[in-house]
């Protein structure tokens, strides 16, 4: 197996690359900015006993994307397990006192940058462009039917799109040899937190939550990596929420 994660240097992608490489998998850790997480990311894979190399790209721009999948076909073959996992937050907010900038930054990436990866997927994963199949794992949120409100509907929103996303390629895709599933993390320990303005978020919203604590990164990814193995074989477009019961 060869699974490529976008946003792999940290958080849920990184948790997903470790347990991927506990597998024996092959990784193709893409990052954006810090190559040092991503460094790190790829020297656990290898002890995990797996393989890894890490690609900078901007999971948002269309050339990035090419580039990223080049060079990890380049590296392990073709791709065979897609994570699609990039994706970020804004400082809370409520709507009417939103700019407008920041909602494109939000949907640039979580949005746009979310269906070119899955465009490019499809181009290079279905049979019968030559492809190999596999499977492919769209990373939404529970945001996506909670709303966020107050604090970012626009990311809420970006994530709902990704459900849609994760609908109608998995019927596209059925008879391309393609699986394609959601996972939808909950209050997650991660930094995407601070990236949103407030560190301590999953801890406290995810005491109010039926387990009483936020979930860890590995948590989401042990759903990530049963919906790319063969053991999901008859799983498509579904979306499994690991969020404590919130
Ligand atoms: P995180 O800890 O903030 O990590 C973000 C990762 O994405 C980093 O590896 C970062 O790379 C990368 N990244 C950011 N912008 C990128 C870009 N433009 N191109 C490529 N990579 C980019 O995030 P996380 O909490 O693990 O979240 C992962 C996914 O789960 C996201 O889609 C998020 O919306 C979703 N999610 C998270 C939670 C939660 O509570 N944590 C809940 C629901 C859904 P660098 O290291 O290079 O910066």
């Amino acid at each position: 197996m060869h699974v490529l994660i976008t946003g792999g240097s940290r958080g849920i992608g990184a948790a997903t690359a470790r347990l991927a490489g506990a597998r024996g998998w092959s990784v193709s850790v893409n990052y954006v900015s810090n190559a040092a997480a991503a460094d790190e990311v790829v020297a656990q894979v290898r002890a995990a006993g797996g393989k890894a190399v890490a690609i900078q790209g901007d999971a948002a721009v269309e050339a990035d994307i090419t580039a990223m999948w080049d060079a990890a076909e380049a590296a392990f073959g073709p791709v065979t397990g897609f994570v699609n996992n990039a994706g970020i937050v804004a400082p809370g907010s409520p709507v009417a006192e939103m700019p407008t900038d920041r909602i494109e930054g939000i949907f640039r990436l979580n949005v746009l940058g979310a269906f070119l990866g899955l465009r490019e997927a499809a181009r290079r994963m279905s049979k019968s462009r030559g492809g190999t199949g596999g499977s492919i794992v769209n990373l939404s949120s529970m945001a996506a039917t909670l709303g966020a409100p107050n604090e970012y509907v626009d990311y809420a929103a970006s994530k709902g799109a990704v459900d849609t996303m994760t609908i109608g390629l998995s019927k596209e895709l059925g008879p391309e040899g393609v699986r394609v599933n959601g996972v939808r993390p909950g209050l997650i320990e991660t930094d995407i937190h601070a990236s949103g303005g407030e560190p301590d978020r999953a801890w406290r919203m995810g005491v109010t939550s039926p387990m009483g604590r936020p979930g860890t990164a590995e948590e989401v990814g042990e759903a990530i990596v049963w919906l790319l193995s063969d053991a999901a074989s008859y799983a498509t477009g579904t979306t499994i929420a690991v969020s404590g019961g919130r």
